[in-house]
């Protein structure tokens, strides 16, 4: 059996030379024990501006079991992902994603390998604790996680990119036809038998983080665009309210007018701003609901994946 590990570069000089030993390290303890047959180490360049790509010609030179693939620009860290398991799906019986850094444990590499030995077809390597994360990265990557779940994305909870995939799953998964990728949530989706490992992450050993605010904040919005469309759902019910409310302001408005207890063109203005409002607010959430459904047409996922047949 044919083990791929994918892992996307962006300006990962500084790490590249242990990643590659580490990662070759736990590939020959898997060959060693008759786990696997071959592994392959695939490095894809997010477009680096740095010397990424010289490296990884090198080290592929080096070492027969590293490979690369070379992206023409830096297309983010899903896009080479994404690259680098359409490559798995054709070339190796499972894959394992993991960034370049490596945060997430390497060693966790082997509990996954038997988990995948043991007939499960995605293994995904979930984070025991936050303590190496600063404070803000803490809670809003917890608060995203609540509110994806929420909003009725599928997510691990506390699960980023380090999972292992079965070849079947990885077929699966490159038939999504869609562009927006928002990889953790398509995998949770696909619905094969899972399991999951446990692992501390570390803090990165060299360079800085490729993620900015801005990149992750793109993200997580990605993220919850590209699977629920309940946000769109939420303007309709807000749209009802506010004619519910309209009602009581039509009420309360007819009663002080009546009382005398007001100016002229009071009560008109109050209770048209109220209904207008809310009016408006419910039609554009009909159109909403409408091209929330488009959405979900021109994505043109795959409607089921066959697990088993007898
Ligand atoms: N990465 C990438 N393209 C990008 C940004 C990041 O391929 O545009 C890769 C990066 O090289 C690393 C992984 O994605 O292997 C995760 O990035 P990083 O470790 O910087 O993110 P963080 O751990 O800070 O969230
Ligand atoms: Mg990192």
């Amino acid at each position: 059996m044919k083990l791929a590990i994918v892992v996307p570069c962006y300006n990962e000089e500084e790490m590249l030379p242990q990643t590659t030993s580490e990662l070759l390290r736990v590939l020959e303890g898997l060959q060693s024990a008759k786990k696997i047959e071959q592994g392959i180490v695939l490095y894809v360049d997010d477009g680096s501006h740095d010397r990424t790509w010289q490296l990884i010609c090198e080290l592929a030179s080096k070492y027969t079991q590293v490979k690369g693939l070379k992206l023409a620009h830096n297309a983010g860290h899903q896009q080479a992902l994404w690259a680098g398991l359409e490559w798995a799906a054709v070339n190796a019986d499972a894959a394992i994603s993991i960034d370049a850094d490596l945060q997430d444990d390497v060693n966790a590499i082997v509990e996954m390998v038997d988990a995948w030995r043991g007939g499960v077809d995605i293994v995904f390597g979930v984070r025991k604790e936050r303590k190496t994360d600063t404070l803000f990265k803490r809670h809003t990557a917890q608060g995203f996680y609540k509110l994806m779940n929420a909003l009725g994305g599928e997510v691990v909870y506390n699960h980023a990119d380090f999972r292992l995939m079965s070849r079947r799953t990885l077929q699966a998964l490159v038939s999504f036809p869609e562009r927006n990728l928002f990889l953790r949530g398509m995998v949770a989706s696909l619905g094969y038998p899972t399991a999951q490992v446990f692992y501390d992450r570390k803090e990165r050993l060299a360079g800085e983080s490729k993620y900015p605010l801005s990149k992750m904040l793109s993200f997580a919005l990605d993220g919850i665009t590209s699977f629920s469309v309940r946000p769109l759902r939420y303007i309709v019910m807000l749209g009802m309210l506010f004619i519910l409310i309209s009602l009581a302001a039509i009420i309360y408005g007819v009663v002080v007018y009546f009382e005398g207890k007001t100016i002229p063109g009071w009560t008109s203005l109050l209770v048209s701003v109220w209904f207008i409002g809310g009016s408006i607010l419910m039609a554009v959430g009909i159109i909403g609901e409408y091209i929330g459904k488009i959405y979900k047409e021109v994505k043109r996922r795959p409607r089921y994946f066959i697990e088993k047949e007898i």
